[in-house]
């Protein structure tokens, strides 16, 4: 048998087997027995690194056509929902993530800003939302953020922009309990943490904390009622098994995260990751078409690094199930598209913008 064959029948086994991991109730998240019965993908509520490797290395428009068939079950395929971001307080963090400009560890030096006021953060909520994002998020660098008066702030913040009429998320590093709660009752409907990678290279990227510390905030979260964002940043050094163990670690989570956000590094000049290999975009299609396989009822973002991607590519990824987007043409450090492509593409693709989830 030709070597292609063999791969071939080598996936069929996995995507035909209707075995006892076939689930049958149709109430767990990315459990459906229908779409089993139309793609041949026995869709289960958990799955194992092997399973996910097997799918993600699917002949590519097989993975494709399987993560469309998810898509168009859950989600409506001519929208997408469009998020902006505003730094609020940066630089000068002592962790140490490696791809990161705002930590002091690292050689890029980004200057130190104070935490912006209230005014501009509403001033740039109203840009973004006029631009047809529904959800606006406020990052903080930083380990956690300590400081009362300042965590005082981002609650006013974040109820400013609850009452523009826009979803709030907020990332701010570790949260205790109570500071879950406050950001809960102020009106937070995300909380973006993201694992950035698989548990086996998480050393290579941070050493200041572990993954299993960002799961314990990730449950915080989850326990005072708020919605997770979580994902992870690519080539940063990581292999595609990475790739794919990262994505089963959040599929398996007690509840998978609302959001994922699938970055492409970004690299900045005096960050440990500056000369990495740059992740081949296929890839990154298919990481996109196994987020949505495995975790159908998530969002999946495309975030950083999107002005690298073309048009085509980035229809692709919409096609495999991104149904999400940053606009703005900064995010947080580092440049996004600039205004008016994305109309252009939006138009040409027949997208409609997501409006705010009642
Ligand atoms: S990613 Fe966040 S925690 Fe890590 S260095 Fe940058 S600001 Fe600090």
């Amino acid at each position: 048998m030709l070597n292609k064959e063999l791969e071939i029948s080598k996936h069929e086994e996995l995507t035909n087997k209707s075995d006892d991991s076939t689930c049958n109730n149709s109430n767990v998240i990315g459990c459906n027995q229908d779409l089993a019965n139309n793609s041949n993908i026995a869709m289960k509520h958990s799955y194992t690194f092997e399973e996910a490797f097997e799918i993600f290395s699917l002949p590519f428009f097989k993975l494709l056509r399987t993560a469309h068939e998810v898509h168009i079950k859950y989600w409506d395929e001519q929208a997408v929902q469009i998020s902006d971001i505003l730094s609020v307080k940066t630089g000068g963090c002592s962790e140490d993530c490696a791809y990161c400009a705002q930590s002091v560890r690292n050689g890029n030096k980004m200057p130190r800003q104070p935490m912006v006021d209230i005014d501009t953060v509403i001033k740039k909520a109203k840009e973004a939302k006029e631009r047809g994002a529904s959800r606006f998020c406020m990052s903080t660098a930083g380990r956690c953020l300590s400081n009362p008066i300042e965590f005082d702030k981002i609650c006013k913040m974040v109820k400013a922009v609850h009452d523009l009429g826009m979803e709030t998320c907020v990332t701010i590093g570790f949260l205790t309990n109570e500071q879950a709660k406050k950001l809960k009752e102020s009106g937070l409907d995300y909380y973006n943490h993201n694992v950035d990678t698989s548990p086996e290279f998480y050393g290579n990227i941070v050493t200041t904390r572990t993954i299993q510390d960002r799961i314990n905030t990730i449950e915080i979260v989850q326990n005072a009622g708020i919605n997770v964002c979580s994902g992870g940043i690519v080539g940063m050094g990581e292999t595609n098994k990475d790739r794919v163990k990262m994505l089963v670690l959040l599929s398996n989570l007690k509840t998978p995260p609302r959001c994922v956000p699938l970055n492409k590094l970004v690299k900045i000049p005096g960050t440990r990751v500056d000369d990495s290999h740059p992740i081949d975009d296929f890839d990154f299609i298919r990481l996109i078409a196994l987020a949505r396989i495995l975790m159908p009822k998530s969002y999946v973002k495309i975030a950083a690094g999107r002005n690298t991607l073309s048009e085509s590519t980035q229809a692709l990824c919409m096609f495999a199930g991104a149904n999400a987007l940053f606009s703005g043409e900064k995010l947080l450090t580092v440049e996004n598209i600039k205004d008016g492509k994305d109309i252009n593409l939006f138009n040409k693709l027949n997208i409609v913008l997501e409006k705010k989830s009642e």
